[in-house]
């Protein structure tokens, strides 16, 4: 088993931990081989300790793993689910049609955390020019369809592999609560965009009532998240940014049911051996409001 030195955080967002107070505590052991990150994994109840800002209402892992450890084990985490790939890009497509983007040019998108491209595909669709993803996970590039691997770039997100005020679009999804320094990396995006450039990304909801129901039971205080947001800390990461034009839609993710039940606190067993064996739960699918906020802001 590999220790880790694990590092005190102070909040993300005002950079003190003054109105910080204590919010969910586990015992867990840190087995870095088990620790192989991967979009839409099994959760592992293996979190240490999440700590609340009342000024930010923000919610931030501390002590928490340092950010080079972290973005190691990225680059070799598995890419497990195509299918939920596939249907998470359907429907933040959807999604992102349903707002008005009159100004929007279609020249160059960027999509920051792209898995296995298939959001890149979908913006070609749409008529973006000029596409690229950044997507630490080696796998995830490899399992890429043919046509987008070459448009994945094989490394952490860094401003400065960018030209500033270079693209249209960025989008990054689901991936805000991984991020070490989220508000270094929106301050980037908000940089890297047009003037009239548009940002869509996709947040957990700490707040959502099904969250607090399920209280530290909730598949999103896992140890692969940083921190966790809520509508009042997203506006201000934005706002923090110079982002001001913000509109934040819930919407239901649609997803297998295998997939819906992996995240529900079942014993282990049950999910790893007698789950994945019934096939309707890997063919249906079901789409449900777990609290997630589809966000779209403009420069
Ligand atoms: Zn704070």
């Amino acid at each position: 088993m590999s220790e880790i030195d694990l590092i005190e955080r102070n909040c993300p967002l005002c950079r003190s931990d003054k109105h910080s107070s204590m919010f969910l505590k586990r015992r867990g052991s840190l087995d870095l081989m088990q620790t192989l990150f991967s979009p839409r994994e099994i959760p592992k109840y293996n979190s240490l300790q999440f700590n609340f800002c009342k000024k930010c209402d923000v919610i931030y892992a501390s002590p928490a793993l340092p950010q080079d450890v972290s973005e190691n084990i990225y680059k070799r985490s598995p890419l497990n689910s195509i299918m939920e790939s596939s249907c998470a890009s359907k429907t933040y497509m959807e999604l992102f049609k349903k707002f008005r983007t009159d100004n929007l040019k279609k020249e160059s998108a960027l999509d920051i955390g792209c898995s296995d491209g298939i959001f890149l595909d979908e913006l070609r669709r749409i008529g973006f020019k000029r596409v690229v993803g950044v997507e630490p996970s080696q796998e995830a590039k490899a399992r890429a369809h043919p046509s987008i691997k070459n448009l994945i770039r094989n490394e952490i997100f860094d401003q400065r592999n960018f030209e500033k005020e270079s693209f249209d679009l960025i989008s990054c999804f689901q991936s805000f609560e991984h991020f070490f320094d989220p508000q270094e990396i929106m301050n980037s995006i908000f940089n890297l965009l047009n003037c009239q450039g548009v940002g869509v990304f996709v947040f957990h909801d700490f707040s959502f009532y099904l969250n607090k129901l399920m209280g530290k039971r909730s598949p999103i205080y896992d140890l692969q998240h940083y921190q966790l947001f809520s509508q009042i800390s997203i506006k201000l990461l934005l706002k923090n940014a110079g982002f001001r034009k913000v509109e934040i839609k819930r919407f239901k993710n649609q997803y297998s049911l295998i997939y819906w039940s992996s995240l529900f606190p079942f014993s282990p067993q049950l999910k790893k051996n007698i789950l994945p064996k019934i096939k309707i739960l890997q063919n249906a699918l079901l789409r449900i409001n777990v609290g997630n906020l589809f966000v779209l802001v403009e420069k």
